[in-house]
């Protein structure tokens, strides 16, 4: 029998009230194999999961710019509905950091992956859609990314080790966006592995990296003041050329332009 909207929102509310202690069971593991939780890959290669959207776009900047780390992009064509629009983001902005970075960017791969497989997403509850998402979809391509990397260290002699996700601190303790899920993907990876080097991190949420969570608000203002053209990225979920302005995603962008006191020069639909 399937729960409804209030029910799941409720079970997965339920599911977080032991967060922090988990964060730090998960830590206290970390610690004792490594000597360490997460570290800042400064000067490394660095496989990022990168969704032509706002906050992996503006987290390419960062990420280059403040620990010179060279980046290489990971897009994933997984069926979504928004697709075509996100592709588009994607290659403007490799382009871009190309001609803003040269060598800083490494290899740059779009993988055709449903996730999840379209058989199995007709039949999920219509309730997920408006609450929970599709399941393990963040930690399928956080496995993939693993994978990528492994590839591009047999196929280039490298060492990557470090999988960068783009969740910012509003992501709160979403169960497959906050800091929980990035660990509990550290210690799977790990042990799966059998190699304790590996992380997989924000470097907007992790506070090992960073020393205060860094919000939507904050990428806005970091992109305004480093020349990121924001109109080119694609949040919004919709199969439109414009955005609606109206989803999940759309709300979350439009308020944390407002709270930077700034205007998304985004054209939405509702604008028409
Ligand atoms: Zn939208």
């Amino acid at each position: 029998m399937s729960e409804t909207v209030e029910e799941i929102r409720r079970r997965v509310n339920s599911a977080q009230k032991n967060y922090q202690a988990n964060i730090q069971k998960i830590n206290n593991i970390l610690m004792a194999e490594r000597g360490f939780i997460s570290r800042t890959p400064k000067d490394e290669d660095v496989v990022m999961l990168c969704s032509g959207g706002l906050d992996s776009i503006v987290m390419v900047d960062k990420v280059i710019s403040e620990w010179n780390s060279r980046v290489h992009l990971l897009f994933f064509k997984r069926g979504a509905r928004a697709e075509k629009h996100e592709e588009e983001a994607f290659d403007y902005f490799e382009l871009f950091y190309k001609r803003k970075y040269s060598e800083k960017m490494g290899a740059v791969k779009k993988f055709d992956y449903q996730i999840p497989p379209k058989s199995f997403k007709n039949s999920f509850p219509k309730e997920w859609a408006q609450t929970i998402g599709h399941p393990l979809r963040n930690s399928t391509m956080q496995n993939l990314a693993v994978n990528y990397a492994a590839a591009l260290n047999g196929k280039y002699d490298l060492n990557i080790k470090t999988i960068l996700s783009g969740s910012v601190a509003e992501d709160g303790t979403e169960p497959e966006l906050g800091l929980l899920s990035l660990r509990t993907q550290t210690l799977n990876t790990c042990v799966q592995m059998g190699d304790w080097e590996w992380q997989i991190t924000s470097p907007m949420t992790d506070p090992e990296l960073v020393t205060k969570p860094i919000y939507k608000t904050d990428l806005i203002i970091y992109a305004m003041n480093n020349f990121i053209p924001l109109d080119r990225t694609r949040t919004c979920f919709s199969s439109d050329e414009k955005a609606d302005g109206t989803c999940f995603a759309c709300k979350k962008r439009l308020k944390a332009f407002e709270d930077a006191g700034m205007k998304d020069s985004l054209e939405y639909r509702r604008d028409d």
